[in-house]
């Protein structure tokens, strides 16, 4: 008798091939189990999606190829984790497969199955020598007032849970707490806890272990990012799947791994950027955490739950709103452990400092006390991520759109500025077109070489012990090699260094004890940029980095946060000012109401890479015009086609469109039925030079 599996496989959206494969077996194969398939001439990994008895209309033994092998001794990936896979496949536009094998070790395939029986063993090995869950061990801090309401309302809530707790109020020590409780409320118990960028935060992994080791025994906690070895993935990811691994500490990437006794998943700084995918499958993890919450949550018992915590201090707004609405509970600590105050705020108007200086001379004085107090600084870069603003210090005019509550983008390339919403270009003006300054420039130039810069500021400067100031820095380049980070870190946190300059991963997490004085230097590209996030991630990133001022709380009432601007009326800074984010998020969301932005409205990018700009023009504004009279093609708004800011990138041109909806539905529903036109397109004429297009839900960045 023969059976007929329909299998699906790593073929891309754009691929044409359909969501799954029919092949023959002679064994009834469960859905879920994972198979080695012949494609084309490669044998390839693959996921049963079903298996029917009578063979699909059309297909015969001979014309159907045979199952070339299970992979013995794995159980099935369960219904939840292929439910996730699949609302993740429909709901960012991709093909089952393409979601289903980007969440499995790509190791899996090349593993006989005596290799695999070996490896299954030595994992079952290694968990059995350690101690068995020692059951009600208490370790940790006793809780803060606030920690305690936090953990019993967390334990009540009925929905996913929004931890809005300031910096230093002891999120981790919750988190910690609610996995203990997890973990002992059921003898296969597992939690997720994700986290935006694992190497930035060896503490929290260091946390973890030394918490849940001696409880549940040596291998219980297992990490999961892109930064692992193939190998290192495989085995994280056979542990989670057999449950072994009582523990995942993650990056995005581990919102899809196969955790069959999920009970708990925490995402912690919630609002950051990293959660959503920039490449293949452009998921946000943080989204699919709570979906994936809602799937185990309905398939257990009436009473218990698979809870979700989004930790942040300043949420994302799309999480405050859900909040607002009732959807997600929020559960506020304001207080920092300890009493510690939050730094003062210290504003430098730019327009009052000597000219040309990139380091306002009070900072600079302010620096100097604190080091030969012996006291450290951090000098924030807000890194150019934003698409370049123009704007005249004279007069205050900057590049609005006419047409749109949007900025125009200042395209280096062919000298124009365009707005990326409704796509109206005109070329750069010669000088201000309001007051006639010859310096127009972009918000936020020339930070380059801060570095040496306050190294030659600070050279007459000394600390307590006599020695000179040391100044440091620490970026993507500095950090590159292994261990780097860490070595760096524990220069600052023995105080060998005083003053160290980076970028946004100096903001994050770290828990330095003698930080008492934070400037960020070039904030102004934040406050005016085309994209309408970034000032909910100028203030995020300045929250962020005060603090890290005064943790230790007897610093606290002397510690203080210096921004640089040109701009010090904006009301960005006075929310800031009383590090008040309830204020900034309801004046951010009042805005975006009344422009119909996210998360009012809902959009998508359709982008195209080509040979040419205008082939990816072309191809964009074709598949637009091939739209009209799809279904709900009313309800959505269609723009035409802009470059990309970095407008070329390996040779290839970048092109996209924006779809705006005032409903996901009608969204959701549009971009399904699209996707076939988008594949037919392709072969026009117009798109001739076409290298790939993508779709793009949800976008960050637009
Ligand atoms: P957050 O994640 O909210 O920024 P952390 O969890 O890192 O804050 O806590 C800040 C500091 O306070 C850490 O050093 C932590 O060990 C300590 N801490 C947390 N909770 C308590 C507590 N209940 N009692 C004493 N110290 C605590
Ligand atoms: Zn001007
Ligand atoms: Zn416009």
């Amino acid at each position: 008798m023969a059976f007929w599996p329909s299998v699906v496989v790593a073929t891309p959206a754009h691929s044409g091939v359909g969501a799954s494969l029919t092949y023959r077996s002679e064994l009834l194969l469960r859905p879920g189990t994972l198979v080695r398939v012949p494609l084309g001439a490669r044998e390839v990994l693959g996921v049963v999606w079903d298996c029917a008895t009578t063979p699909p209309e059309g297909l015969t033994e001979a014309k159907t190829k045979a199952v070339a092998g299970v992979l013995e001794g794995l159980p099935p990936l369960n219904d939840r984790w292929r439910q996730l896979v699949r609302f993740a496949a429909q709901y960012y536009q991709r093909s089952l497969g393409e979601v289903a094998l980007a969440a499995l070790p790509p190791q899996l395939r090349d593993l006989s199955n005596v290799q695999l029986a070996r490896r299954l063993k030595r994992r079952a090995q290694a968990s059995a020598d350690g101690p068995g869950p020692a059951g009600d061990v208490a370790a940790g801090h006793d809780l803060s007032d606030e920690q305690r309401q936090a953990l019993d309302a967390l334990a009540d809530a009925k929905a996913p849970v929004l931890l809005f707790g300031a910096t230093g109020s002891g999120k981790t020590e919750v988190y910690l707490q609610a996995t203990q409780r997890a973990l002992f409320s059921q003898a296969e118990a597992q939690v997720l806890v994700m986290v935006p960028e694992i190497n930035l935060t060896p503490q929290l992994e260091a946390r973890f272990r030394e918490r849940f080791e001696p409880l549940c025994g040596a291998g219980a906690v297992v990490c999961l990012h892109s930064g692992m070895t193939p190998a290192q993935r495989l085995s994280s990811w056979l542990a989670a799947h057999t449950g072994q691994a009582r523990i995942v500490l993650g990056t995005r990437m581990a919102v899809l791994a196969s955790l069959p006794g999920l009970r708990l998943i925490v995402v912690d700084e919630e609002h950051d950027p990293s959660y959503k995918s920039q490449e293949g499958a452009r998921y946000s993890a943080r989204d699919l955490a709570v979906y994936r919450g809602k799937v185990e949550s309905e398939a257990l018992e009436a009473n218990a739950r698979c809870q979700v915590v989004l930790g942040s201090a300043t949420p994302s707004l799309e999480s405050w709103h859900a909040a607002d609405q009732g959807r997600y509970l929020r559960l506020a600590m304001p207080a920092r452990i300890g009493g510690g105050a939050l730094p003062r705020l210290r504003l430098v108007d730019m327009n009052h400092q000597p000219k040309g200086a990139v380091l306002a001379p009070p900072l600079i004085a302010a620096m100097a006390e604190r080091i030969e107090r012996g006291e450290q600084c951090l000098v924030l870069l807000n890194r150019r991520g934003y698409a370049p603003v123009l704007a005249c210090h004279d007069c205050g005019w900057k590049s609005a759109c006419p047409h749109c509550s949007a900025y125009r983008v200042f395209h280096k390339l062919d000298r124009t500025l365009r707005c990326h919403h409704c796509g109206f270009t005109e070329r750069v003006p010669r000088a201000c077109p309001d007051c006639g300054n010859l310096d127009v420039a972009p918000v936020g130039r020339g930070t380059e070489q801060v570095e040496e810069q306050l190294a030659g500021l600070l050279a007459d400067v000394k600390r307590p012990d006599g020695g000179p100031a040391r100044v440091a820095r620490m970026d993507a380049d500095s950090t590159r090699l292994k261990g780097s980070l860490e070595v760096q870190l524990a220069t600052m946190h023995s105080g060998e260094v005083d003053v160290l300059v980076g970028t946004q991963m100096i903001a994050k997490g770290h828990d330095f004890r003698r930080i008492t004085l934070v400037a960020s230097i070039n904030a102004d590209s934040g406050l005016f940029a085309s994209d309408y996030r970034a000032p909910e991630r100028l203030f995020a990133l300045l929250m962020q980095a005060a603090g890290r001022a005064g943790r230790d709380a007897a610093q606290s009432a002397t510690s203080e946060m210096w921004v640089q601007t040109w701009y010090p009326q904006h009301p960005l800074f006075a929310s800031l000012k009383q590090h008040d984010f309830p204020a900034f998020a309801t004046t951010q969301l009042t805005e975006r109401l009344s422009a119909g932005m996210p998360p009012y409205g809902h959009q998508a990018l359709l982008r195209a890479d080509a040979r040419t700009q205008q082939a990816a023009q072309a191809y964009l504004n074709a598949a637009a015009q091939a739209a009209v009279g799809l279904p709900h093609f009313e309800d959505v708004t269609l723009y035409p086609a802009v470059p990309l800011t970095i407008q070329r990138v390996a040779n290839v041109e970048r092109a996209q469109l924006l779809v705006e909806a005032a409903s996901r539905g009608a969204l959701q529903r549009f971009l399904t039925a699209w996707q076939p036109v988008l594949l037919q397109t392709r072969s026009l004429p117009e798109a001739r030079g076409l290298v790939r297009f993508a779709v793009d839900v949800d976008p960050l960045v637009i």
